[in-house]
Parts: structure tokens; C-alpha cells; sequence
């Protein structure tokens, strides 16, 4: 999924009745196994100046990197995060791990080429689902329809039952970057 559409649906599945407080970590959860990706992809673009082709059929793919983004998308270490959590009653750190587990189940069945290593260190495994959110010649148009839907039902439910204002406002931004991510993925990628 996108990762506008993963703040979206984790504040709304786990957040909505929650203080700010808490939707942050929520937040920051559902940002971080995607995190690493806009890291590699700043370095690579911005500072390195990499063209486009070359970062996704080349350095993408350099074991390095790979282990650094799947260390964000390991099941494992997510436990072993919740199980921290948990012991250090930390309300914070269960809502950040919790948050971090719906990302990475969202994903896995909509990643054909492209998955991650859920179970890194372990294991090398990785899920190639029939289905991809984005890759045409894998149902990517019907799946990117549902997820806009997804997130605009997402949207709805945390704009309406979120007390803060501030909860409001977030909802309106990341709405409009969702769409503006839409609008450079067709500028650079089509
Ligand atoms: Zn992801």
C-alpha cells in the first residue's frame, strides 16, 4: 500500500478514539516500515543524483540496502518490539509496534515483485501475492481503486470521530498528499 494510505487506515483501525497523544505513535508505526524506502530514495536522488532507472534496477536491489529496509518490515522484530512494550508497560511503544504489525499485514498481499523479507533475519522468504497494489499486469488498477476507497472511508471515520482539531488538520494534509503522490508517480514513473 501507500504509505499515505497506511496513516490513514492504521489511525483509523487502531487511533480513531485515541488522544493525539497516542495517534502519533500510531502514526509514526504505520511510517516507519516505509521510512528506510524515502531515506534511500532522498540519498540516492538528491544527494547522489542517481537517474531514476539506475536507483530501481540497481542500487534498490544491493543487499545492503535490502536488510536495512526489511529490518523495518521484519515480523520478528516487531514482537520482539511488542514484547518490550508490553513488559515496560509502555502504552506508547504497544500503540508504535501495533501500528508497525497493520502496515506489514496490509502489505503482504499486495506485493507480487516487490515484497519484503517479513520474517528477516530468519529467513530470506518472500511472499509474491498474485496481486499487486500498484503493477498493472497484477490487478494494480483494481487494487489502487480500492485502496483510494479504503482511504477515503479511513479518512471519514477519523475526521469524524477524532475530538482534536489537530487530528483534523492531519487527515486534510495527508488527504491532499496522498492525491499529490498520485500526481508525481504519474509525472515520473508513467
Ligand atoms: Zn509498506
Amino acid at each position: 500500500m501507500n504509505t499515505p494510505a497506511h496513516l490513514l487506515v492504521n489511525l483509523a483501525v487502531l487511533g480513531r478514539d485515541e488522544s493525539p497523544r497516542y495517534q502519533f505513535h500510531i502514526l509514526i508505526g504505520a511510517l516507519l516500515p516505509d521510512a528506510p524506502m524515502f531515506l534511500f530514495y532522498f540519498i540516492e536522488k538528491v544527494i547522489r543524483k542517481i537517474p531514476e532507472h539506475v536507483i530501481w534496477s540497481h542500487d534498490y536491489h544491493l543487499g545492503s540496502w535490502q536488510n536495512f529496509f526489511d529490518s523495518f518490515n521484519s515480523i520478528p522484530f516487531i514482537i520482539l518490539g511488542l514484547v518490550i512494550a508490553w513488559k515496560s508497560h509502555s502504552r506508547a511503544g504497544q500503540f508504535l509496534c501495533m501500528s508497525m504489525m497493520l502496515h506489514v499485514i496490509g502489505d503482504f498481499p499486495l506485493h507480487h515483485d516487490d515484497g519484503h523479507r517479513h520474517f528477516f533475519p530468519f529467513s530470506d522468504w518472500r511472499f509474491e501475492s498474485p496481486v499487486s497494489y500498484w503493477d498493472p499486469l497484477h490487478y494494480g488498477h483494481i487494487v489502487t481503486g480500492g485502496e483510494v476507497f479504503v482511504v477515503l472511508i479511513s479518512a471519514i471515520i477519523v475526521f469524524r470521530c477524532s475530538m482534536s482539531a489537530l487530528t483534523r488538520w492531519f487527515v486534510v494534509i495527508v488527504g491532499v498528499s496522498y492525491i499529490s503522490f498520485f500526481g508525481y508517480a504519474l509525472w515520473v514513473w508513467v
